[in-house]
């Protein structure tokens, strides 16, 4: 199954996507943690995309674009992958069809996890203090917030419209959620 998951910046997308992952026996693709792991080893595309993730904005398409499309063309995502936080603009998802053209294959399902917004920003706060994150800071977090209202809430409607988008939602327990999303899925 080749999934991609949205959602809001702290509605538990990168959490899920692990639990999901390893459901279906499929690797979990993460475009924020692959940058992270970059920064943390001080390579030059962490370099490059330290200043916008501090800032809580989008790393350029043409770096995000052609990490993913090195990512996914690895041989343990030939039978598929749960894409978390990628594509996040309009240009990506073109990006992303033409990556999945190029293997000859295309996604399965695009799931939204739905979230109440001052929940997700008291989540984000509290994981800002247990994980120290750099782009956990209020001020970023609410910048995040609207980037992805403005940029990345609209391909909800793209994926909509091709039949592929299930909505979910991402209030409650971990585990409550984790079995809607299977559900979704239909596992
Ligand atoms: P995440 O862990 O998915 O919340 O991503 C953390 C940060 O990495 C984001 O706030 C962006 O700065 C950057 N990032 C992750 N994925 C993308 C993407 N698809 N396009 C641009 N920037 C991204």
């Amino acid at each position: 199954m080749r999934i991609v998951l949205m959602g809001p910046p702290g509605a538990g997308k990168g959490t899920q996507a692990v639990k999901i992952a390893e459901g279906l026996g499929v690797p979990h693709i993460s475009t924020g943690e692959i940058f992270r792991a970059n920064l943390a080893a001080g390579t030059p595309l962490g370099v490059e995309a330290k200043r916008y993730m501090e800032a809580g904005e989008y790393v350029p398409d043409e770096v995000t674009n052609s990490m993913v499309a090195a990512r996914v063309a690895e041989p343990d995502a030939a039978q598929g992958f749960i894409l978390d936080g990628y594509p996040r603009t309009l240009a990506q998802v073109g990006e992303l069809d033409s990556i999945l053209q190029g293997l000859d294959t295309a996604l399965d399902k695009v799931v939204e996890i739905t979230a109440n917004t001052d929940e997700v920003v008291a989540r984000l706060l509290n994981r800002a203090k247990e994980q120290g994150r750099a782009d956990d800071t209020e001020e970023v977090i609410r910048r995040r917030m609207d980037v992805y209202a403005e940029q990345t809430e609209p391909l909800v409607n793209v994926y909509s419209e091709r039949g592929l988008l299930v909505k979910v939602d991402g209030m409650g327990s971990m585990d409550e959620v984790t079995a809607r999303l299977l559900a979704a899925l239909g596992r």
